[in-house]
């Protein structure tokens, strides 16, 4: 079957891989109808990424039909359509049971390498590196779906595929991450990064009542979106200066809850900035949090710090006094999916929000290796892909 494979650093390819079978008598197979390009991908793309191996199959935004199940599984039947979350969980262990189905305890085959790093494991990715489990992605014909009772959820609507398919990630993604930023009715949430993520999160702490919602980036067409499609008023960081700004708007309080939707890989500008790129350069440090270090400078006393942005390892200068003395309280982790998908299906079903309006190109699974780099150098006015296997 043809998939798209990592070969290093800016090397996407589409190649011949063999056709997953099923393992174990929990895993179904599906045939993917549509798959798409993650902001977290190009994490991998810059080679960010620790103990992804030449030639792994790449993607973690899934949906299709389902082809084949083993004898295990319950709740599918050859010919469902499914939405695959991109956290692979068993849904019996205690995390599982507890809603936390991105820390699963058993989906990670290669947990030993990540609790060496980490501590302890999160759950297994697709298409995420060894250290996440191995697991081939869903940017392919075909994709092995583990313990597949717990994860994709059943489209039995006639929503198209690009109305559904962000259930995958990025909408559950905005939305936890608005979850964690504790919104109440009067308050300002200030969003940083108008990527996918981004526009996700600007959209859900609009439905979960926030009075204003600022959304922080430097590309004019990601700004444009978060303005007309999600209400916000809008700072591009390259014009005004991000902190003067937000105590403009804010009486000098600063916004109640900020979301990081960047992550690792930020731009930022100035010395500091530069310092992270030298000092990541020489493997002193894995992360640029230039969005952390802003978040905590302009979140106001008290407020919340939500991080749906992913980070790899360490990052330097993190300003542990600010945040300490402030009383910020910070929530992050990978997005529990399988908690949102239901009600987040309910609310596409009934017509309250259509994420497919954050595609901007469709193409085939061919086009995979160029639309990398487009999206990577947001050329073309690029904001979301989606491949078609
Ligand atoms: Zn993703
Ligand atoms: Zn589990």
């Amino acid at each position: 079957m043809r998939a798209l494979t990592w070969h290093g650093k800016h090397d996407i390819r589409v190649e011949d891989v063999p056709r997953p079978e099923i393992v174990n008598p929990n895993d179904a197979i599906i045939e993917v109808t549509a798959t798409a390009i993650c902001g977290s991908d190009l994490h991998l793309y810059h080679g960010r990424v620790p103990s992804m191996r030449e030639g792994d199959v790449l993607g973690h935004e899934p949906m299709g039909e389902v082809v084949e199940v083993g004898s295990g599984v319950e709740t599918l039947d050859v010919g469902d359509r499914v939405v695959v979350p991109f956290t692979i969980s068993c849904g019996s262990c205690w995390f599982c049971q507890n809603d936390l189905y991105s820390l699963c305890d058993n989906s990670n085959p290669n947990a030993e390498l990540a609790r060496e790093v980490m501590g302890h494991s999160p759950a297994g990715l697709y298409g995420y590196s060894h250290m996440m489990g191995g697991y081939a992605g869903g940017q392919a014909e075909y994709l092995r779906v583990p313990y597949a009772d717990v994860g994709p959820v059943k489209i039995e609507s006639d929503l198209s595929d690009e109305q559904v398919l962000f259930l995958s990630d990025i909408f559950p993604t905005g939305h936890m991450a608005a979850e964690n930023a504790d919104i109440d009715e009067h308050d300002t949430v200030a969003v940083w990064g108008c990527g996918p993520v981004g526009q996700f999160a600007v959209q859900s702490a609009d439905m979960l009542g926030a009075d204003r919602v600022v959304a922080i980036d430097r590309v004019p067409e990601r700004l444009a979106m978060a303005r007309d499609h999600g209400g916000a008023e809008t700072i591009n960081y390259e014009e005004e200066d991000v902190y003067d700004r937000l105590m403009e708007l804010t009486g000098d309080r600063g916004p109640d809850s900020c979301i990081d939707a960047v992550g690792t890989d930020a731009h930022g500008t100035g010395v500091v900035a530069t310092s992270d790129r030298v000092k990541q350069r020489l493997n002193l440090e894995d992360d640029r949090p230039t969005v952390l270090r802003e978040a905590i400078r302009c979140c106001r006393k008290g407020g919340t710090l939500s991080v749906p942005g992913v980070y790899v390892g360490r990052a330097d200068n993190f300003p542990m006094g600010p945040l300490m003395n402030k009383g910020i309280t910070v929530k992050t982790g990978q997005t529990h999916v399988q908690r949102y998908l239901g009600p987040l299906l309910d609310q596409i079903e009934s017509g309250n929000i259509d994420p497919s309006f954050v595609v901007t190109h469709d193409a085939p699974l061919e086009d995979g290796p160029e639309l990398y780099e487009t999206f990577n150098d947001k050329e073309d006015d690029c904001i979301k892909v989606v491949l078609r296997p």
